[in-house]
Formats: structure tokens, C-alpha cells, sequence
């Protein structure tokens, strides 16, 4: 979506809202396996002292296989974006200014950016999924296993010392 800055692009205390839905359908990720809240985006694009300041907040709900143990659980997508919009990017090294396009930003680009980012990190149904034994395949989570192989290493020099004595 584009939006229309006219109202507010010279006249600092102006603010524009906007409250919509952008179309991600095209974008596929793989820990995805249903979208239940599709994404939505709501923010307001400020003149602060002739600085314009989007600031959004974007939110979806979704399904996902947990990159670990490979369980479905239910991902809350929520993200706080603050971007600056200017006519010429004057510091290339700052990646949140976006350009405007006459009066009007690219609503898109910065919404979209912004949540195929947050998408590009890891989809875990905890923070601290144990994950599965990659011997016997068990999830961790539920239950520990007897594989050896899971023993951290300092504990297997101990276990080794007993057992040679
Ligand atoms: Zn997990
Ligand atoms: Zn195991």
C-alpha cells in the first residue's frame, strides 16, 4: 500500500494512521504450516520538527513445525518498526531510511521488509526446545533417552574416570 503524505510532509505535529492488512500470500516460508491471523500492520507516520517518523507496530498469528523438534505450535508474531522517510538518503549506512516517492511512501516495502526479516530467524515452539536426540529420535522435551551420545562431554571425561577405576 502507498500512503499519501501531502497533509503532513511540511507541516511538523502532522500525523497520518494507517491500519492495514499488506498481501503476503506470495511469500513462503517452510516452519509455516498455517496462517490463522494474517499479517496486519498499524502505525502512524509522524513530522517530527520536519522529520517524517513511521513507527508500526505488525502482528500475524501462524502455525509452525518448531525447527528443533519439528512440533506444531502456535508462533505470535508481533514486531515494533521505526523507520525514517526522506526525500534522499543522506547517511547510506543508515538501512531504516526509506525513500519517499513525491508525497507519497511505499507502505510495502517497509512492512514487508521488515516482517520477511523477523521470519529469516529461527521458528522454536520454546526458546529452550530441548530439540530431538539425533540418535533415537526422541523429543527431548517430553521425555530425556539413555543415548550416550547426549551425556555432555565434560560429564562423559568424569564418567570415564569412574569407570576406570
Ligand atoms: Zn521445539
Ligand atoms: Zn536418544
Amino acid at each position: 500500500m502507498r500512503i499519501d503524505l501531502h497533509e503532513i510532509i511540511n507541516i511538523p505535529g502532522g500525523s497520518v494512521s494507517f491500519d492495514y492488512e499488506p498481501d503476503v500470500s506470495s511469500l513462503d516460508f517452510h516452519a509455516v504450516i498455517e496462517t490463522l491471523e494474517p499479517l496486519r500492520a498499524k502505525g502512524h507516520v509522524r513530522n517530527i520538527a520536519g522529520v517524517l517518523v513511521l513507527e508500526a507496530e505488525i502482528s500475524s498469528k501462524l502455525r509452525c513445525a518448531c525447527d528443533r523438534c519439528a512440533a506444531a505450535y502456535v508462533h505470535d508474531l508481533r514486531l515494533n518498526i521505526e523507520a525514517v522517510l526522506a526525500e534522499e538518503l543522506s547517511d547510506e549506512e543508515n538501512s531504516d531510511i526509506y525513500l519517499l516517492d513525491g508525497d507519497y511512501a511505499d507502505l510495502d516495502e517497509i512492512i514487508i521488509t521488515a516482517y520477511v526479516l523477523e521470519m529469516g530467524t529461527k521458528f522454536l515452539c520454546k526458546t529452550d526446545c530441548k530439540g530431538l536426540c539425533h540418535k533415537c529420535g526422541k523429543n527431548l522435551n517430553e521425555a530425556q533417552c539413555t543415548c550416550k551420545g547426549d551425556i555432555n562431554p565434560q560429564l562423559a571425561v568424569l564418567e570415564q574416570l569412574l569407570m576406570d577405576k
